[in-house]
């Protein structure tokens, strides 16, 4: 989440909340569905780090035996933003769009209204705005449009509209796909690409427990990803816990039930101490993943 500082209007750094989290679904999706459809890669989890990003290992075969140069290749492939922090203009799409580049747009175009414009309100502010406005080339006529104060929606409302009379006038050296290019530019996934390519990179194991946060770094359903909440994740206390009172109230029960025989009560306290927590589901997407690849 670091790196999108710039386009996050609400948290920087190392922190997260619930208007920024939606990045994190946005990058998952684009990078799942290419990684699955492009490459025909299977053997994907996904796992929340414990503080503020998302971790994919792709385990096929293929995948783990894949030299740096072909690491980086991939890598170059999925990056669609481009140049540091001075650059205005990050995004430079070609006339015809890649196949990958529309499915990503489609999943960005779902998000963008409630990310950007709703949770991010991300045109509220006159340097905002300003970023926009140079990114579309310094439009001079933008400016007066932005300035009176209007919700990121109106504005936004007002850039698509004048990219529609732009378009038909047929301006020149102008791309095709200048709304696209800025959708891109705020919401296209971010990726660590040393951790990509470097054979000798550490990646923190799924469910380790993040050091500042006391979170365990659990797998993430794609299926479920929209109802991911970042905050919910248990903490090695929040464990402890939940199998306290799991413990305490199979006693009640079996003080209740003495009509319970020795077998169904060995039964109840067979049972796995992660089975007690809020993480036995986060155990059966692992178990899964596993299963597939072996
Ligand atoms: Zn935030």
């Amino acid at each position: 989440m670091t790196d999108y500082d710039e386009v996050r209007t609400c948290c920087s750094g190392a922190d997260i909340c619930k208007k920024c989290w939606p990045f994190m679904t946005v990058a998952l999706k684009i990078l799942d569905r290419a990684l699955r459809e492009d490459f025909g890669f299977n053997h994907l989890l996904w796992v929340y780090s414990g503080r503020r990003g998302i971790h994919c290992w792709v385990c096929d075969k293929e995948a783990r035996e894949l030299s740096s140069a072909a690491r980086s290749a991939i890598v170059e492939y999925l990056s669609v933003i481009k140049g540091g922090e001075y650059k205005a203009k990050k995004v430079h799409l070609p006339e015809t769009l890649h196949p990958s580049l529309k499915q990503a747009d489609k999943i960005i175009s779902k998000y963008f209204e409630d990310l950007m414009l709703n949770k991010q309100d991300f045109l509220a502010t006159q340097d905002n705005c300003e970023k926009i406005i140079a990114i579309l080339n310094g439009k001079e006529f933008l400016k007066s449009s932005f300035k009176e104060s209007k919700s990121s929606q109106e504005k936004w409302e007002i850039m698509n509209q004048i990219d529609d009379v732009v378009m038909q006038k047929g301006v020149k050296n102008r791309s095709k796909h200048f709304i696209t290019e800025v959708k891109f530019q705020l919401c296209y996934p971010r990726l660590d690409i040393n951790v990509t390519k470097g054979l000798n990179h550490l990646l923190k194991a799924p469910f380790c427990v993040h050091p500042k946060t006391g979170r365990v770094c659990v797998p993430i359903d794609v299926k479920t990803v929209d109802s991911f909440d970042p905050f919910s994740v248990p903490t090695i206390s929040s464990l402890c816990r939940e199998i306290d009172e799991y413990d305490a109230s199979l006693k009640e029960v079996n003080k209740l039930e003495d009509i319970m025989d020795e077998g169904q009560k060995s039964i109840a306290t067979k049972i796995e101490d992660y089975n007690k927590t809020s993480m036995r589901t986060s155990i059966e997407i692992f178990r899964k993943f596993v299963k597939n690849l072996v």
